[in-house]
């Protein structure tokens, strides 16, 4: 990737590489208060992190970066030290740091002469084989990580001593046998949180009890050494800095006193909150907040928790909606009744905080996760066909002037011959590949989905048609050099681009398609658009 830029150019894109790492922080950060408990150093050092990324994003003429943290700014400073916001300053704040990752600069923008602009923090390799560590590094290049090799126990104790990586990828035996475990135990013992570490074998692999061991040495994962896109895979999920989505927690409760205290512990959190003191008015607010979750009251004078309940449960849009009953009720009877009810968890007052907290965590945490595993095809992660969709029509109906949406649809060339040739699991290696190399290439916020066998769709917000095209062909050549299986292999894809002005979303998706039967039609390993054959 040796591009000749000119100076003003190398100063736009090392201004971008700025921004984007200071956006990365801040989402970091901004995760991490509610974690220490509004702790007034974080704080600063958000609003720190704030204040840089406004002088860096004025260098690099990033005006939306700009106006969206010097709102930011102002926001941080209402929170008052020690102190937690409450729901509207959450909400506020919250929506100001998913707006920022949304404008954040996609990798692929035309201002970095590299395809995926790097993370700051280098990952280190510490594998037995060097040649396949160097393998694995060259890979992990394309993916926008900056792998640095440690070859020897001896060296990479010593680098940890100076500078602390992103995440490690280590030989569970490196050195000799057990040695990986060793050092990463040693690392951790160092540290207040803990840094991610895959670990990987060779020829043998783990019994059960050498990964108890690496699990309490920080152990992520396991892998075989040659699963080298299973590991960036892991990577990926390890240091996703995309902001997490707050949760919301309904609070139906009659007495004023109780629900102030609910929200109080849950705005801590970093949870945002809405209260309903008239039980009968629970399915309008249900309707408008959209909660992850409902506490629920047993007792309160209009109806009883289980009646409102069995209500909830009757519309088929909140069937999956956990429902937590928070009662004096100490009677194990009545307290099994009321699950049977609908309820899924059963809290009996006074409930500790933390006790509290983590009841809510983990049961949004679980209702996410089976959405998510509903609405996403099973082989890649990404959406399947029905949601992919879904998110079409919501990214048109949120388009404007300032916020243009394209579409684009990609196939992948000649890919009957790959299965014909190194057969059906390298070819679903090569799907998995490619469904990772979107996802890192493109927005957090992008939709991505797998639109059948080999097919793949992505919706670019605030994307034109130029700059979408430019975006997806600079994907389309680094995803041609990369190297599936052990076998040199390549492949290429075909995409089509467009960009809604109007039409209805079937007539966007045909001309999409129209547009991929074209780069198909003349060779191949190309995009088009659909403005091109009209
Ligand atoms: P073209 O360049 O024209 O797109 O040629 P092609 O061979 O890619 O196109 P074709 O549509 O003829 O073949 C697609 C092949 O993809 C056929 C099917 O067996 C294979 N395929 C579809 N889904 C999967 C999958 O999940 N895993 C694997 N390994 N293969 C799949
Ligand atoms: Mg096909
Ligand atoms: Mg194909």
């Amino acid at each position: 990737m040796t591009d000749s830029l000119s100076p003003a150019d190398r100063i736009r894109q090392h201004f971008s590489h700025r921004v984007i790492n200071q956006v990365r922080q801040i989402i970091d950060l901004w995760r991490q208060l509610p974690e220490r408990d509004w702790q007034p150093e974080t704080l600063s050092e958000l609003i720190l992190a704030t204040d840089k990324l406004i002088r860096y994003a004025k260098r690099f003429g990033a005006a939306k970066h700009q106006s969206l943290a010097v709102e930011l700014s102002q926001l941080l400073m209402r929170i008052a030290n020690g102190n937690s916001p409450d729901s509207e300053l959450l909400e506020a704040i919250n929506a100001i740091i998913i707006g920022l990752s949304k404008t954040a600069l996609r990798h692929t923008d035309k201002h970095s002469s590299a395809a995926i602009i790097p993370h700051k923090k280098p990952v280190y390799i510490a594998l037995q084989d060097i040649d396949q560590a160097v393998t694995m590094a060259e890979q992990m290049q394309y993916f926008g990580y900056r792998p640095e090799l440690q070859r020897t126990p001896h060296d990479l104790t010593q680098t940890l001593e100076q500078r602390h990586p992103s995440a490690i990828i280590l030989d569970h035996d490196f050195g000799s046998g057990g040695e990986g475990l060793n050092i990463a135990r040693q690392l951790q013992d160092t540290r207040e949180t803990p840094l991610p570490v895959i670990f990987t074998w060779k020829d043998d692999p783990p019994c059960l009890l050498e990964q108890i061991q690496a699990l309490r040495c920080g152990g992520v994962a396991f892998f075989d050494e040659n699963n080298v896109h299973a590991i960036i895979g892991q990577l990926e999920s390890e240091l996703d800095t995309a902001p997490v989505i707050a949760q919301k927690i309904l609070i139906v409760d009659d007495s004023r006193t109780q629900s102030i205290h609910a929200e109080n512990i849950l705005n801590k959190a970093g949870m945002v909150t809405q209260v309903v003191n008239e039980p009968l008015q629970v399915l309008s607010v249900l309707q408008a907040f959209a909660p992850d979750i409902v506490l629920m009251d047993m007792y309160m004078p209009d109806c009883n928790g289980m009646e409102l309940s069995r209500i909830i449960r009757q519309q088929p849009e909140y069937f999956h909606l956990p429902i937590i009953y928070v009662s004096g009720e100490e009677d194990r009877d009545r307290q099994l009744a009321a699950m049977a009810e609908g309820g899924d968890d059963f809290l009996t007052k006074p409930v500790s905080p933390p006790h509290l907290v983590a009841t809510i965590k983990n049961r949004v945490a679980r209702a996410r996760q089976l959405r998510d595993l509903i609405a996403r095809d099973s082989l890649t992660g990404l959406l399947n066909h029905t949601h992919l969709q879904e998110a079409l029509q919501l990214a048109i109906r949120n388009a404007s002037d300032d916020v243009p949406v394209s579409f684009a649809m990609i196939d992948i060339d000649h890919f009957k011959q790959v299965n014909d040739h190194y057969g059906h699991p390298v070819g679903d290696d090569v799907i998995r590949n490619l469904s990772l190399f979107l996802r890192q290439s493109l927005r957090k916020t992008d939709p991505i989905g797998r639109y059948g066998g080999e097919e793949f769709a992505v919706v670019l917000i605030d994307a034109n048609l130029e700059q979408a095209a430019a975006v997806m062909d600079k994907i389309r050549k680094n995803f041609a050099r990369l190297i599936h299986d052990h076998n040199d292999l390549r492949v290429s894809f075909s995409c089509g681009v467009s960009q809604w002005q109007g039409q209805s979303v079937s007539e966007l998706i045909a001309e999409t398609d129209k547009a991929l039967y074209e780069a198909k039609h003349q060779g191949r390993n190309q995009v088009c658009t659909a403005s091109s054959h009209k």
